[in-house]
């Protein structure tokens, strides 16, 4: 096993070493600049002409340097700017040291000369320092600074430092901080069906229709008269969502969130387990079960709902921190 004396020298080896060089997607031009005004909220664009050039928008506004060294969404592999090995291999260190997380930090700009319209960017980056191991809130890891030299058509124009964190993400999911579920007037009796796991919904006696989450009147209608019908349980995944930030005590991110159709054709919010963020499906068929979801000595049940691909195998599959303990429920 690697020391962290032993990793921080071998991470220090790639100070001053290149990180990436490139051209700039487009020349500096007035369509990126209106765009990024307008995004930034900023109603006057042509507050700071330049004398020297004409046209509406003759000074590209500073803070918009990085735009310029930017890849597209979609850039080809090897269009855009190219990242250089030793910094590959500076992120697969601390990858392999546990560090697999990252979040940028802050950035540092110093502009040596406006930038106008028909400028062509070109930009070198370099690996500037590696700070000895920290410990912040998100994890443990070490801050990683480049700095990239930027010029316009060949001349000096700008210097960017950009500092993430690469870190060790805090694991520890504690179930007992799980939100609880706000019980009040409108809902509780939906919260009784979970306690004898049964899983309720309304269904308006004015027009029939049947409605999730519970609430005192029909969305359709506005009758406030309803009764109670119980879900069978079966069910597809209409579309999730896979946390990985901001990190909450009680889960262990990556998570997904799924938005479940019931067959009964309401809709409702849940952990779906049984499937990793990467195996989930929109279409995939789920199967609802109820579990103590903070902790085996916490009587409260949640709803959740088991992708069924799993269902043979789950026998067999290890309680894991992200998922409510199989073993814990009732
Ligand atoms: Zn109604």
């Amino acid at each position: 096993m690697v020391s962290d004396d032993d990793l921080f020298a071998r991470l220090r080896s790639y100070e001053g070493c290149p990180a990436a060089s490139g051209t700039g997607r487009y020349p500096v031009n007035t369509a990126m600049i209106s765009h990024w005004c307008e995004v930034m909220g900023d109603p006057d664009p042509d507050a700071t002409p330049d004398p020297a050039h004409e046209g509406p928008t003759a000074v590209a506004p500073p803070a918009m340097l990085q735009a310029w060294i930017m890849p597209g969404p979609t850039t080809a592999p090897g269009a855009g700017p190219q990242r250089s090995a030793a910094y590959g291999e500076l992120l697969a260190l601390l990858d392999a040291a546990g560090c697999t997380a990252v979040v940028a930090t802050d950035c540092e700009q110093e502009y040596l000369r406006p930038l106008h319209p028909g400028d062509v960017i070109t930009f070198d980056s370099v690996i500037e320092q590696i700070s000895p191991r920290k410990t912040t809130s998100l994890g443990t890891g070490h801050f990683v600074t480049t700095r990239t030299e930027i010029r316009a058509n060949g001349e000096p124009a700008a210097t960017h430092r950009f500092r993430i964190l690469k870190y060790r993400p805090h694991h520890a999911a504690d179930a007992s901080r799980r939100p609880r579920p706000v019980v009040d007037r409108d809902n509780a009796g939906f919260w009784e069906g979970v306690a004898e796991n049964r899983l309720l919904l309304q269904r308006c006696t004015a027009c029939d229709r049947l409605r999730f989450p519970w609430g005192p009147g029909c969305p359709d209608c506005g009758s406030d008269r309803w009764e109670t019908a119980e879900a069978s349980g079966a069910g597809t995944v209409h579309s999730y969502v896979v946390v990985h930030h901001p990190p909450h005590p009680a889960f262990a991110p990556p998570y997904a969130v799924g938005l479940v159709e019931l067959a009964e054709g309401v809709r409702m919010i849940s952990t779906v387990t049984g499937a990793g963020p990467a195996e989930l499906r929109i279409g995939m068929p789920v199967e609802l079960e109820f579990a103590r979801a903070y902790g085996p000595g916490d009587a409260q049940q949640l709803p959740f709902f088991r992708a069924r691909h799993q269902r043979d195998s789950r026998q067999d599959a290890p309680c894991r921190e992200d998922a409510p303990c199989r073993q814990d429920a009732p």
